[in-house]
């Protein structure tokens, strides 16, 4: 009874060859594909300059603000000419409020620099829209929305950006190929009912985190902390933000036994949302694994018109890491979920019938 029971017939073989050679040179593809479309090292600094200039101006209103970047300029997600994110932080206690600060932020850099400025002081959170037009230098112009005092924000990108320290060449290939794909299916726009890319890389995390088995990434927010920490530490304005940070230590002490390539988990994420993931009662938690709408108090009652808001905003339910009665994904819709299921299941049809590397990459992204 020792002795192996099971023995591959000739067929069964040829067939896991053939998968072998598919996943090995889809993986090679993958990093090929993500590595022509990171952000070049002048486009960085570009953007450096950017920040610094706009931090200059801003201290001639507040003299005691900090300027800093958050989203993908700062958590190691960033595309070749993917928008800035820049949040304003002030150390002092009398200060203007942030529609006031939008607004006299807006007339000075509408005056001082040759950016397209649009002040948006009634959004739910007050922002400065700036662009600038391409031009030869910067072949595709530069955009970038300024908030204030955002400080959930630049804790959720520190927290993406340790994940992607953990294992940075399967998360970075991941989320960027994630990235780049929904961006060229359509289905990467919050203001026309899809998702944005922060609800995507939180896809990949609780993909890796909870879905995995063995998983690919550690729970940051569950792991016990090396020393004893206070509330004033670990709370923003009543949100626990605490997280294991000490990614070197970490990494010491810490390996994933999952061993499967980037191609393997890509096809298995598309499988999971096109199949398994249960969208019409699960809320998907980086913090808690998956959770229930129920639990949270965002079933979609379908009997009572009364909540007909509450079911177009929770179709989808994407817990904030730290937000946590924050839905990332209720601006999707009904009709925006169908297109998102609908490309997860499309992607899934593709990479099952194992074309060659190259073709299944411009299927996928094909605009
Ligand atoms: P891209 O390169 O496409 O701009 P990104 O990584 O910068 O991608 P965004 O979706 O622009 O991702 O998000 C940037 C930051 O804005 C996130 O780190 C998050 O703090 C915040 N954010 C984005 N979308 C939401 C949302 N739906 N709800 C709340 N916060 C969001
Ligand atoms: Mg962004």
């Amino acid at each position: 009874a020792t002795t192996a029971s099971y023995v591959q017939t000739p067929n069964q073989r040829r067939h896991a060859s053939k998968h072998r050679f598919f996943v090995v040179e889809l993986s090679q593809a993958l990093y090929d594909f993500v590595i022509q479309l990171l952000p070049t090292a002048e486009e960085m600094a570009l953007k450096e300059d950017v920040r610094k200039l706009l931090e200059r101006l801003i201290r001639t209103i507040e003299p005691d603000s900090r300027l800093l970047s958050f989203g993908s300029t700062a958590n190691g997600f960033s595309l070749r000419n993917s928008d800035m994110d820049l949040c304003c932080l002030i150390d002092s206690d009398e200060r203007l409020s942030a529609s006031d600060l939008v607004t006299t932020l807006g007339d000075l850099l509408e005056r001082e620099t040759k950016f397209h400025v649009k002040p948006l002081p009634h959004a739910r959170i007050p922002i400065v829209k700036l662009s600038l037009d391409p031009s030869p230098g910067l072949p595709s112009g530069i955009a970038c929305d300024i908030g204030f005092e955002n400080r959930l924000a630049l804790e959720n990108t520190r927290l993406l950006m340790c994940y992607a320290m953990i294992d940075p060449t399967r998360v970075r290939t991941l989320v960027l190929f994630l990235k780049v794909w929904s961006k060229r299916r359509k289905i990467n726009s919050p203001y026309l009912g899809t998702l944005s890319s922060y609800g995507y890389v939180l896809l990949v995390i609780y993909f890796l985190i909870h879905v995995k088995n063995p998983p690919v990434l550690p729970n940051l927010q569950q792991m016990p902390p090396l020393r004893p920490i206070s509330q004033e530490e670990t709370h923003i304005g009543g949100y626990n933000t605490w997280f294991f940070d000490d990614i070197e230590l970490l990494c010491q002490r810490w390996q994933s036994s999952n061993t499967e390539s980037v191609a393997e988990l890509l096809i298995d994420f598309f499988r999971y949302y096109s199949r398994d993931f249960s969208y019409n009662t699960g809320v998907a938690s980086i913090r808690a694994g998956l959770l229930k709408k129920e639990s949270k108090g965002w079933q979609n009652d379908l009997s009572n018109s009364k909540f007909n808001d509450a079911r177009e905003r929770n179709r989808f339910c994407i817990e904030d890491p730290f937000e946590t009665d924050f839905n990332i994904a209720r601006c999707v819709t009904k009709e925006g979920l169908y297109q998102i299921r609908g490309e997860f299941m499309r992607a899934s049809r593709i990479l099952a019938m194992r074309p060659r590397a190259i073709v299944a990459l411009s299927q996928l992204c094909e605009e």
